[in-house]
């Protein structure tokens, strides 16, 4: 069922994780209305999100499965290796995509790069053509009521919206996790990730780059040439936050001779394309996901240090648990909100989203600590890993996102 105002899911936050969910949903004949309090078509200028995202495997297949695939391979740009080094440093761990091949030789890449703006575009161009989807915006959400029987919304304009179950992808400060009374445990790191664009001389060859300075690490990801010909990567240079905004005031030839020096000459005469723009650091994470029918997805459940690239490739993957946990429930006539599928979908994913966390809290902290001894341990670890192919395996399953418990979606299917 949709109508203007009554859908099976009612999803608070039409961001990146939201709109997927819903066309999630609806691939499996769940019904949605996404209420997002700004204007999506301002969502797609340049000035509101000049990130790039690195797909996940698993999370691409779930975009391909969606009918995103013409955009990964219009405008992605697939990472065929990913490159980490202490510094300046000789000693350099590689993983190369081609390394796990599967058995007819098919090799996928470790990840796939992607402006958000785009990503932004494709989804709702999606959304819009997807009858079981209805995007209500831009309108603030008044009131929610969440009782036994199910979900009302009144919105700013006096509509009042119905579904069985809410669902909260409002984002890192959510409101409606909130109001609902769910606690985070949360911090803040000393330190903000200056985010721009570069054109270069030299080709990237698909090389993601992660090098660690001690003022924090930098990372150079590789995007699409430019119409005109020109290479191009993404940067996301983490520096303390009175340098972040220190090297924002540098101006685009200031930066450009800065990462030059970073990269040692590596990728030839490089420009800035994009102003940078400085993201505060923080991890929360929700005590609990779901409350009386609620659920929580994205970063309105978990926020993480950018430093392995995993946030969103986590809302992704909630995405796909919840739509598998709703479409068992709907195949077995319950009810959308009854709280065995909320709790379901939490140790489904709590466990992924922990350890996700954890673990890119503890590299941040890791690569983040000044002084000699330290740096030293951390090369003899990098040693370590780039000797030892099970571990490299490892990783590169973590940073595909192909690891443990995965539903249909992040196979590539619909179920
Ligand atoms: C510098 C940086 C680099 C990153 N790089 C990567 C990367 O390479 N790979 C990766 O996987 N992740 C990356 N991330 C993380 C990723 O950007 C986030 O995890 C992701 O954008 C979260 O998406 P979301 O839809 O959950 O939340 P958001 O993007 O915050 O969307 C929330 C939406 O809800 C709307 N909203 C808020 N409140 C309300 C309300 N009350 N009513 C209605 N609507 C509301 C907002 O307008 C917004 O549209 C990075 C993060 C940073 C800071």
């Amino acid at each position: 069922m949709t109508s203007d105002s009554a859908a099976d899911i009612l999803i608070v936050g039409g961001g990146l994780v939201g709109q997927t969910l819903a066309l999630a949903l609806a691939a499996h004949d769940i019904s949605a209305l996404i209420v997002e309090r700004a204007d999506p078509r301002a969502h797609l200028a340049e000035s509101f999100d000049g990130r790039a995202s690195a797909i996940a495997s698993a999370s691409a297949r779930m975009l391909r499965a969606l009918g995103l695939g013409d955009l990964l391979d219009e405008e992605g740009c697939p990472i065929a290796r990913i490159e980490v080094a202490e510094g300046s440093h000789p000693e350099i761990i590689r993983f190369d995509a081609a390394a796990s091949a599967d058995a007819g030789g098919a090799v996928e890449p470790l990840g796939i790069m992607v402006e958000n703006r785009a990503l932004r575009r494709a989804l709702l161009a999606r959304v819009e053509q997807t009858p079981l989807v209805r995007l209500v915006a831009p309108v603030a959400i008044a009131r929610l009521d969440r009782g036994p029987s199910g979900v009302t919304a009144t919105l700013a304009d006096g509509r009042t919206l119905f579904a069985a179950l809410a669902v909260a992808a409002d984002g890192r400060r959510s409101s409606t996790r909130e109001a609902a009374g769910i606690r985070l445990a949360h911090w803040s790191y000393p330190s903000a990730a200056l985010v721009s664009m570069l054109a270069h001389a030299r080709p990237h060859h698909g090389v993601a780059l992660e090098l660690f300075y001690p003022s924090g690490p930098f990372a150079l990801l590789p995007m699409r040439d430019l119409a005109d010909g020109r290479h191009r990567s993404a940067l996301v240079w983490t520096v303390g936050r009175d340098a972040a905004e220190g090297a924002a005031r540098l101006g685009p030839r200031g930066l450009a001779a800065e990462v030059a020096k970073r990269l040692g000459g590596r990728l030839g005469a490089v420009e800035m394309i994009a102003p940078a723009v400085a993201w505060p650091l923080g991890f929360h994470h929700a005590e609990r996901y779901g409350a009386q029918r609620l659920v929580l997805v994205g970063d309105a459940a978990h926020g993480i240090h950018p430093i392995a690239g995993q946030g969103l490739n986590l809302g992704f993957r909630d995405v796909a648990v919840l739509a598998e946990v709703l479409a068992t429930g709907a195949r077995s006539g319950l009810d959308l909100g009854d709280p065995a599928l909320a709790r379901r979908y939490e140790r489904w994913r709590r466990a992924d989203n922990s350890l996700t966390a954890f673990a890119t809290d503890a590299l941040a902290r890791l690569f983040g600590l000044p002084g000699r001894p330290v740096e030293a341990l951390r090369r003899f670890g990098l040693a370590l890993v780039e000797h030892a192919p099970p571990a490299k395996r490892a990783f590169a399953a973590i940073a595909r996102g192909t690891a443990g418990d995965l539903p249909p979606l992040l196979r590539g299917e619909l179920g």
